[in-house]
């Protein structure tokens, strides 16, 4: 579970669309963006994503305010879920130099723990809705 969760961070840098949704299950998951014109290419975003993966990108975290927060609403992918805050300080999870948000998941400590990923579908759910599922090659 938490080798798929980092992995959607991943695929939230690579697919640089605001996040509508998303679920992780054992060895997939996917998310949802509001993206209004599709042309994605599972074989590209793949690539891309193994790519960042054999980067071996340290995960770690960090804390900010929920003032901070506020002030910087781009760091905020996922619309239609609020990050965690209210006690005053707001957790980020920074994939080095890829990707910056805050989040309350469990993560790998290194993108390579991953391990290879393929982009198994990208459906239309909606005008503007593109759902993208990925799977852990070794599952
Ligand atoms: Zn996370």
């Amino acid at each position: 579970m938490m080798r798929v969760h980092t992995c959607l961070h991943l695929l939230s840098a690579v697919i640089e669309y605001p996040v509508t949704g998303g679920q992780v299950n054992d060895g997939k998951g996917r998310l949802d963006f509001a993206i209004p014109e599709s042309n994605l290419d599972k074989h590209e975003i793949t690539a891309k994503l193994n790519e960042l993966i054999a980067g071996n990108h340290v995960v770690d975290q960090d804390w900010i305010t929920d003032a901070e927060l506020a002030t910087q609403p781009d760091l905020v992918k996922t619309m239609s879920v609020k990050p965690p805050s209210g006690a005053g300080r707001v957790r980020l999870i920074r994939i080095a130099g890829q990707d910056l948000q805050p989040c309350g998941g469990t993560h790998v400590a290194n993108t390579s723990e991953i391990g290879p990923v393929t982009v198994t579908k990208i459906e239309s759910k909606g005008r503007q809705n593109r759902r993208v599922a990925i799977e852990l090659n070794d599952i």
